[in-house]
């Protein structure tokens, strides 16, 4: 699937889309230059799934977890990291709990730890506030994308 939006906050409302079908479990993979919106994305799922916590990017820290309740929605960067390190098994250990929704913005060096079921978010920039959103995704997550072409 492949959406535009032409400013932050439509990205963030396809985001937000998203986030409402989310139920535990799901992991979501982002990837894009810098800038591209990934962490923008990650503040509408967030949104979307009813947590109040604020989003940003955790680069340098181990990883960011936003509640709803008992429900957690853990966020991982892994920008510029050579090795994925402590925040590789740290990833491993979050998937190991399938209640766990597991954002991941730059994946690249932890693909191989990634269950092959999740969506993933490609972005790039086609103008300074363009976007286009490339969604992939097996069939048995496609309830999660149902309301974003509407937007
Ligand atoms: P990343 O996490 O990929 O580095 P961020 O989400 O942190 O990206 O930053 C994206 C920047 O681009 C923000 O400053 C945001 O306001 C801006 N921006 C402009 N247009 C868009 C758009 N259509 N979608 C998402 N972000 C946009
Ligand atoms: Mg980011």
């Amino acid at each position: 699937m492949i959406l535009t939006t032409n400013n932050s906050s439509e990205t963030e409302s396809i985001a937000e889309a998203i986030g409402r079908q989310l139920h535990g479990g799901e992991v979501i993979e982002l990837n894009s230059d810098l800038g591209g919106g990934k962490t923008t994305f990650v503040r509408g799922l967030a949104r979307g799934f009813g947590s109040k916590d604020r989003v940003s990017s955790p680069t340098f820290t181990i990883s960011k977890v936003y509640k709803k309740g008992k429900q957690e929605m853990h966020h991982f960067d892994f920008y510029r990291l050579q090795e994925s390190g402590l925040m590789g098994y740290e990833l491993e250990d979050v998937l190991d709990d399938t209640d766990n929704i597991v954002v991941v913005e730059w994946s690249g060096i932890v693909e191989k730890v990634l269950p092959l079921e999740r969506l993933k978010v490609e972005l790039s920039v086609t103008e300074e506030t363009s976007r286009k959103l490339v969604l992939s995704y097996p069939e048995k997550l496609a309830y999660l994308v149902k309301n974003t072409q509407s937007l």
